[in-house]
């Protein structure tokens, strides 16, 4: 039980979401505001109007990038989460973090529905619906004139190759994290091309099960991404993580340059002074070489099982640890 606790005096900077009833950050004088934008926009974000269904920008836009606040350039929406609503605005199924957006009851033209503020400005967005078709069941419906779209720059890219146990738990988490592209699950460490999970669970090879986290460095950084790593794995015990126990499992770093294996090096140094941990940390660090895909059914395992019994009693633990330390870096 030490160890969380103390993570979060470490890190430090992870505070609880933002309240509803705090002042936003950005306030500007309604005479500056005028200025700024143009008048559609003003009448949008500042008097919280509404375009013409089917006149906005953005309504049939596809490119990859963020939708971001037209007051603030605030991040609001991933590209990826925008979807044809036939509704006549701009629909996302998901804001970009807890932290992005406010919402508020609005109970104006004899109807009672859910507003959705821009949580940096105040500036109004549009309004959330419980309709959507998607998974999270929610439609974000959002004028035009409210956003700006930012177009991804693929050479912020970045991989961070992570070994922390079962890598059904260590993908599930990271599928969660602000800034995540992609989560892949898979083997490294071994020379072979191909090898097969029954191979791996053997133990008799030198891969080790790992997850392969495709990152947006403008969004979070290495050393973020490293210090979830650390709280929802046990570094300190050697090739085995829980009930697992064996080569495969055990707690290891790829690192892609030397930037990775430094940030990897301090993170364990800091952790080992700040006696963090009860036992010494045996995480292990490699260069990375290449990494074999695991099978299909072994990718977002979670996703795909969720009343089942390991996943219930072991990923589900630290999907909540995850979530109740790095409130601020959950999507
Ligand atoms: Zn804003």
């Amino acid at each position: 039980m030490k160890f969380i606790p103390y993570l979060f005096i470490f890190f430090g900077v992870f505070s609880a979401c933002s309240q509803k009833n705090e002042p936003v950050k950005v306030q500007l004088a309604d005479t500056i505001w005028k200025q700024k934008l143009s008048p559609e926009a003003y009448y949008v974000l500042r008097e919280k109007g509404t375009e013409k269904p089917y006149s906005g920008k953005f309504l049939f836009h596809k490119e990859n990038g963020y939708y971001t606040c037209a007051g603030c350039g605030n991040r609001l929406f991933e590209s990826n989460a925008k979807f044809d609503s036939h509704c006549g605005w701009p629909s996302f199924d998901e804001q970009i973090s807890a932290s992005s957006i406010r919402t508020q009851t609005d109970r104006s033209l004899g109807m009672v529905r859910t507003e959705i503020t821009c949580a940096n400005c105040g500036g109004h967005l549009g309004h959330l619906f419980d309709d959507g078709p998607t998974e999270t069941g929610k439609r974000y419906c959002v004028n035009s004139l409210s956003l700006q779209f930012e177009p991804m720059n693929e050479s912020h890219l970045d991989t961070l190759i992570l070994g922390g146990g079962c890598f059904w738990c260590i993908e599930s988490v990271f599928d969660e994290v602000k800034g995540v592209k992609e989560a892949t699950s898979g083997y490294a460490g071994g020379e072979a091309d191909q090898v097969s999970y029954e191979e791996v669970c053997s133990g008799k090879t030198k891969f080790i099960e790992v997850v392969s986290v495709v990152f947006d460095s403008t969004q979070i950084s290495t050393l973020e991404l490293l210090k979830i790593f650390f709280t929802i794995h046990d570094p300190t015990t050697l090739n085995c993580q829980g009930a697992d126990v064996g080569y495969q499992y055990k707690s290891a770093i790829f690192y892609k340059n030397d930037s990775q294996k430094k940030l990897a090096v301090a993170c364990i140094q800091k952790l080992t002074h700040d006696q963090v941990f009860d036992r010494p940390i045996v995480t292990e660090l490699f260069p990375f070489d290449h990494l074999v895909p695991a099978e299909e059914y072994h990718q977002d395992y979670f996703e795909k099982n969720p009343n089942n019994a390991y996943c219930k009693a072991v990923i589900q633990p630290k999907r909540d640890k995850f979530e109740k330390s790095f409130k601020e870096l959950k999507k």
